[in-house]
C-alpha cells in the first residue's frame, strides 16, 4: 500500500463505502488521508468510575457486569443499559433506540466508554456514550490511571471528527485511517522542501499526518493543522504560477490599437465613459497589442459598464481584421450580449453573430446553424457570441461535436467564468501557433488576497465606480410584521407602471455537513438540492399571484424550466408583459431591465453581503428610484427550513463548544469572530445566516469591494469561488481567508519556481501538483 492506492484496495472498504467515499471525492490512500477531522471530541479525560460526576465528558474503562435491553412503556422506546465496574465502582451506560447495540457485548468483556453523565447522585448514568473494546485487564488494578489502556481510537484520547456524508460515519472513518496511519509509518516521504518546514517550523509530514487524525492535544493538532494549510496553499501557489510561466512562453496575434476608431466610438455613446472604465479599457488595449497573450480579469459591479469596455476593444480587434469571441454562461445572457454589442457597435458595420443551442444569428437575421459556422471559419464574422459550451466546446459526447473553428481568432472575451486553461484557449485556434488574448468579466468582488492567489496568473482591471447619475438604491430591511404594508408599497410602483423582482431563499446543499437529522439540520444531496429550489420558487409564486398580488401579472423562473420556457419567462418581463419575476437565486438575472425598480429578496439572511449586493445591481439602472428590500424570515421555504432555525440555539450552543477546541486554528478563528457577531455559521462553512446588524452593512455601504472584503472574513471564501465547482479542498478553501499564509505560500512557491521550474528537485511536489491539477476543474 502507498499513497496512490486506489481505496478499492484497502482491506475493510467494500463497494457501498467506496461509493460513499468517492461521493466526498476520495478516491485515493491520499485522498483518504487528506480528508481530514475537522473537529476533535475531547474524550481524553478518563477517570475512574467512583469520580463520575454530573457533565463531563469523562471516558471510563471497565468490565461489563450487566447488558439488557429495556422497553419503556410509556414512550415505546427501547433502551439499552450497560452495566460497567472497575475497583472503584459501578457506573450505568444507557443507549436510546438501538436494541442491536446488545449483540455487540457480552458480559465479562471490558470496555471504554466515552460521553457525559447526566442525573445526580444514585441516578447517574452515562448517556449514549461512544464505546470502544479494548482488552481485558486484571480487575485488581482497573481504575487506576497508570493502568488505563491507552492504545484506543475512539475513546480515551481526543477523537477525530470528519466532515461526514449520510452512512458515512466518522466512527468507520476512524476505523479505516489509524490502520493505514500504522501501516504507512516510515513509508511515506516529505513533499514539502526542507527548507520550509525548517524556516516556518512545520511538523514533518509523518509527525503531521498523525498529529492531525490522532492528536496528542489539541495543540499539536492545530500545528499539524497549520503545516498543512501552508502545504495546500503553496500547491495551488505553484499552480497559479506554472501556469502564468507557461502562457508567458506562449504567443499571441499583437492587436494594434487604433486609437481614431476609439475616439470615434466613445465620441459618440450616449454617455460619458467613467474614468474606471476609461482606465481598464487602456490596459486592455495595451495589453492586446503585445506578442503575448493576455491574461486579464475585469471585475465591476452589476452596471457598471464592463460591456461597454469589451466592446471597444474587440471593435478594435475587428477593424484589424481579427474575430473575437465572446462567452457567456447562458443563453439568455448571450442573447443579451448580442443585442447589446450590436447596438454598441451598430455605426461599424462590423459582422456580429448569435450562437445558442437551437438558433443562430447573423448580423440580426436567422441564420442556420451550419451557414454561420462556415462563415466563422472563413473569417466573414467578427465577433461570435454565444455560450461557452458551444464555443469551446471539446467534449465529444455532449452535442455539439467540434468545437468552433474560427479563421483568425485573436481575442476570447468571457463572462462570468474566471478560469481558462491555456489549452482551452489554444484550442480553438486553428494554427495551434498563437494563443487568443483572453479577457474575463466578472460582477463578483473578489477580495485582493483571494484575486492574488487564486487568480495569480490573471491581471486584474476594476471598474470600481459606477457611472454618474446613478440614483442611490434605497435598501431596507423589512421584519415580517411589516410585509404588508411592503407589499402595498409595491403594489404602488406596479401601478406606476414599474416592475418587481423576487429572489427566493437560498437552500444549500448540505451533504458534506456532519450534522445529523437529529440536530434538525436540513441533509439535502446536491440532487434533491436544485428539487427544493424549484419547489421554494412554486410555493412563492403561488403565494404571490393568488394570495397577494392576485391582480398583477405574476411569472416564475427557475432551473429545471425548459430553455424556451425560460426565454419566454424573460421575454415577458423584458416586453412588460410580466409584472412580477419570482425565480431562484441561482438562476441568472444578470438581464437588464431598466424599468425593474423593486428588488425584493425573500430570506436574505441566507446570503452573503456580496451576493445580495449583486442582486441589488439589477434595479437603479434607470431614472426611475429604485428599492430593495430585504425580507427577514424563510417562511417561504417551507416548514423544513423553519424546523431548522428553530432548533438552531441547540446547534449553535453545541458550535460554541466546537469553538473552545477550534478557537486558535486561524482560519476556524475567523469563523469564531462570525459567530460572536452573532453570525450562524459551522465549521464546515456551511450556510451561515446573518443578522439584521450584518444586513445593515448592506443598507450603508454601496461599494461592492468593501462588502466583499465583510464576506470574506465573515463567510470564507467559498461564497466567491464556488467550492463544489472547483475542487479545492475545503482546507485550502478555510486558509485562503488568511492573509499571512496566503502571502507566504505565494513567495515561496515563486522563488521555488524561479530556481526550477520543472521541479525537478522536488519529485514529490511535482506529482502532488499534477493530482492538483486533475482535481481542479477548470469549470
Ligand atoms: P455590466 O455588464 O457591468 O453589468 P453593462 O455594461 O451592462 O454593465 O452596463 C449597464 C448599463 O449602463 C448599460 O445600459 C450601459 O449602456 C450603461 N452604461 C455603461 N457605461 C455607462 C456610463 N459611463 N454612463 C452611463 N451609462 C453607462
Ligand atoms: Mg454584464
Amino acid at each position: 500500500m502507498n499513497f496512490s492506492t486506489p481505496i478499492e484496495e484497502i482491506p475493510r472498504v467494500g463497494p457501498a463505502y467506496q461509493k460513499k467515499l468517492k461521493k466526498l471525492g476520495i478516491k485515493t490512500v491520499h485522498d483518504l488521508l487528506y480528508h481530514f477531522p475537522h473537529r476533535y471530541e475531547d474524550f481524553s479525560n478518563l477517570i475512574p468510575i467512583a469520580k463520575a460526576e454530573h457533565g463531563g465528558p469523562f471516558c471510563f474503562q471497565g468490565e461489563i457486569l450487566d447488558i439488557r435491553n429495556i422497553r419503556t412503556f410509556r414512550r415505546r422506546m427501547m433502551l439499552t443499559q450497560m452495566t460497567i465496574g472497575d475497583e472503584t465502582g459501578k457506573l450505568k451506560a444507557l443507549w436510546f433506540n438501538q436494541p442491536y447495540l446488545i449483540n455487540a457485548f457480552k458480559k465479562g468483556e471490558h470496555v471504554c466508554l466515552a460521553g457525559k453523565i447526566s442525573g445526580k447522585g444514585s441516578a447517574k448514568y452515562l448517556s449514549s456514550p461512544a464505546y470502544e473494546k479494548i482488552p481485558a485487564f486484571a480487575k485488581a488494578t482497573a481504575g487506576e490511571p497508570e493502568n488505563f489502556n491507552n492504545d484506543l481510537t475512539h475513546t480515551g484520547r481526543l477523537i477525530p471528527v470528519y466532515p461526514e456524508t449520510e452512512g458515512l460515519s466518522s466512527k468507520w472513518l476512524r476505523f479505516i485511517v489509524k490502520p493505514i496511519l500504522i501501516k504507512l509509518r516510515g513509508q511515506i516521504l516529505e513533499p514539502l522542501p526542507e527548507k520550509i518546514i525548517n524556516e516556518y517550523g512545520f511538523l514533518p509530514f509523518q509527525e503531521a499526518i498523525w498529529q492531525i487524525h490522532f492528536p496528542e492535544s489539541l495543540k499539536t493538532a492545530q500545528i499539524a493543522k497549520k503545516r498543512f494549510a501552508f502545504e495546500e496553499l503553496f500547491i495551488l501557489s505553484l499552480f497559479v504560477q506554472r501556469e502564468r510561466m507557461k502562457l508567458a512562453r506562449e504567443k499571441a496575434i499583437p492587436v494594434p490599437l487604433n486609437l481614431e476608431l476609439v475616439k470615434e466610438f466613445t465620441g459618440k455613446l450616449p454617455f460619458e465613459l467613467t474614468d474606471a472604465q476609461r482606465k481598464s479599457a487602456w490596459q486592455i488595449l495595451k495589453d492586446m497589442e503585445k506578442p503575448r497573450p493576455m491574461n486579464r480579469l475585469l471585475e465591476g459591479d452589476v452596471g457598471s459598464g464592463k460591456t461597454v469596455v469589451a466592446a471597444i476593444a474587440a471593435l478594435n480587434a475587428a477593424k484589424a481584421n481579427y474575430q473575437t469571441a465572446i462567452m457567456a454562461p447562458t443563453e439568455i445572457l448571450s442573447k443579451q450580449h448580442y443585442k447589446t454589442i450590436s447596438n454598441l457597435l451598430e455605426r461599424f458595420s462590423l459582422k456580429i453573430g448569435l450562437i445558442t443551442g437551437k438558433e443562430s444569428y447573423l448580423e440580426g437575421e436567422k441564420t442556420s446553424r451550419k451557414e454561420l459556422l462556415e462563415k466563422v471559419k472563413n473569417g466573414q464574422v467578427d465577433i461570435l457570441i454565444g455560450t461557452h459550451a458551444i464555443i469551446q466546446d471539446t467534449n465529444p459526447r455532449t452535442k455539439y461535436k467540434t468545437p468552433v473553428q474560427f479563421n483568425s481568432l485573436a481575442f476570447v472575451i468571457i463572462d462570468e467564468q474566471h478560469r481558462f486553461g491555456v489549452e482551452q484557449r489554444a484550442n480553438l485556434c486553428q494554427q495551434k501557433k498563437f494563443v487568443p488574448h483572453l479577457l474575463s468579466m466578472t460582477a463578483t468582488p473578489i477580495p485582493r488576497t483571494l484575486a492574488l492567489t487564486v487568480y495569480g496568473d490573471l491581471d486584474l482591471s476594476l471598474i470600481d465606480e459606477s457611472p454618474k447619475g446613478r440614483k442611490k438604491i434605497i435598501t431596507e430591511i423589512v421584519q415580517p410584521k411589516d410585509k404588508k404594508e411592503t407589499y402595498d408599497f409595491i403594489r404602488g410602483q406596479v401601478k406606476e407602471g414599474r416592475q418587481v423582482f423576487v429572489i427566493c431563499p437560498r437552500i444549500e446543499p448540505s451533504a458534506r455537513t456532519e450534522f445529523g437529522k437529529g440536530q434538525g439540520f436540513l441533509l439535502v444531496d446536491e440532487r434533491n438540492f436544485s428539487w427544493m429550489e424549484v419547489k421554494a420558487v412554486k410555493e412563492e409564486y403561488q403565494k404571490l399571484s393568488k394570495e397577494i398580488f392576485p391582480d398583477l401579472k405574476v411569472a416564475m423562473l427557475h432551473g429545471k424550466m425548459k430553455v424556451e420556457e425560460k426565454e419566454k419567462a424573460m421575454k415577458d418581463f423584458k416586453n412588460k408583459k410580466v409584472d412580477i419575476l419570482v425565480s431562484t437565486s441561482v438562476i441568472e438575472v444578470g438581464i437588464d431591465v431598466p424599468n425593474a425598480t423593486v428588488m425584493l429578496i425573500e430570506g436574505s439572511e441566507k446570503f452573503g453581503l456580496a451576493q445580495l449586493h449583486q442582486f441589488r445591481g439589477r434595479v437603479g439602472r434607470s431614472d426611475f428610484q429604485s428599492y430593495c428590500f430585504l425580507f427577514t424570515e424563510s417562511r417561504s421555504s417551507g416548514a423544513k427550513v423553519e424546523k431548522r432555525t428553530k432548533s438552531s440555539l441547540t446547534t449553535e450552543s453545541r458550535l460554541r463548544d466546537e469553538s473552545k477546541n477550534i478557537r486558535s486554528f486561524p482560519p476556524r478563528a475567523i469563523a469564531w469572530v462570525a459567530k460572536e457577531e452573532n453570525l450562524f455559521s459551522s465549521p464546515t462553512n456551511a450556510p451561515g445566516i446573518i443578522t439584521n446588524r450584518r444586513l445593515r452593512a448592506l443598507i450603508s455601504c454601496e461599494n461592492g469591494f468593501e462588502l466583499a472584503e465583510k464576506d470574506l472574513a465573515i463567510r470564507g471564501p467559498g461564497d466567491f469561488l464556488g467550492s463544489r465547482q472547483w475542487g479545492i479542498p475545503d482546507l485550502t478553501m478555510a486558509s485562503l481567508a488568511d492573509a499571512f499564509s496566503v502571502e507566504k505560500a505565494r513567495s515561496e512557491a515563486k522563488e521555488i519556481l524561479q530556481e526550477d521550474h520543472e521541479l525537478k528537485k522536488y519529485p514529490l511536489l511535482k506529482k502532488r501538483l499534477e493530482e492538483f491539477k486533475k482535481r481542479i476543474h477548470l469549470e
